[in-house]
C-alpha cells in the first residue's frame, strides 16, 4: 500500500483540450493530492491542465512544488505562488528534478510535452534505472492510442510484454487512488 507522505509527480498538457473532463480530472487530481497530504511536483505553469491541477492542489492546501526553464516563463506563466518554484536553465534540467522529487507519476491528458515526459521514466523503467509506478490516467479513455500504440510494438517483438507492466492505466481520480492503495 502506498500511503505515507508522496510527491506526486503530474505530466499532463500545458493546454485545457477540448473536452471539459480534462480539466475536471486535473482539478480532481489536485484536490485529492492534498486531501491525501501529498506533495504535487509539477511544470509550474499557470496554464492548461498544469494551472488547473496546481490551482485545486494550491486551494485544498497541499504542497506544491513546480520546475520551469527559463525560457519557458512567460510562455507558461510560471506560478510563482508554489510552495517551491524552481527555475531551471534547460528542459532536460527540468524533467530531471521534477522526477528525482517524485515517488510516484501520473500522466494525465496532454500532447507531446506529456508523451516525451512519459517515454522517458518508462524507457529509464524499461532500462531498470528505477521502479516508481507510473499511472496514465486516461480520461475518457483518452491514452486508449498510446495503449493500442505500446501493444503494437510488443506483438511486433520490438519490446517484451513485461513492457506493458511498467505503467498502470486508470480512467478516474478515485480509480487512481484505489490502484495506489494496492500498490
Ligand atoms: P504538452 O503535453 O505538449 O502540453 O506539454 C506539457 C509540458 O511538457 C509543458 O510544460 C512543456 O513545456 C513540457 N515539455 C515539452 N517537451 C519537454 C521536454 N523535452 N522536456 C521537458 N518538458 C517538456
Amino acid at each position: 500500500m502506498i500511503s505515507r507522505h508522496l510527491s506526486i509527480c503530474v505530466y499532463c498538457g500545458a493546454r485545457d483540450g477540448t473536452d471539459p473532463a480534462y480539466v475536471a480530472a486535473a482539478t480532481d487530481l489536485g484536490t485529492a493530492i492534498a486531501a491525501k497530504g501529498w506533495r504535487l511536483v509539477y511544470g509550474a505553469g499557470d496554464v492548461g491542465l498544469m494551472g488547473a491541477t496546481a490551482r485545486a492542489a494550491q486551494e485544498a492546501g497541499a504542497e506544491t512544488f513546480g520546475v520551469i526553464p527559463t525560457h519557458l516563463m512567460d510562455m507558461e506563466v510560471g506560478k510563482r505562488d508554489l510552495s517551491t518554484f524552481v527555475v531551471t536553465e534547460t528542459m532536460h534540467e527540468r524533467k530531471k528534478v521534477m522526477f528525482m522529487n517524485a515517488d510516484v507519476i501520473v500522466v494525465l491528458p496532454g500532447g507531446a510535452g506529456s508523451l516525451d515526459e512519459f517515454f522517458e521514466v518508462l524507457t529509464w523503467k524499461q532500462l531498470g534505472l528505477h521502479n516508481k509506478p507510473i499511472f496514465l490516467l486516461s480520461v475518457k479513455d483518452y491514452w486508449k492510442p498510446l495503449e493500442d500504440l505500446i501493444d503494437h510494438i510488443i506483438a511486433q517483438g520490438f519490446a517484451g510484454p513485461q513492457n506493458r507492466d511498467f505503467f498502470q492505466v486508470v480512467k478516474t481520480v478515485p480509480a487512481l487512488l484505489a490502484a495506489m492503495d494496492h500498490g
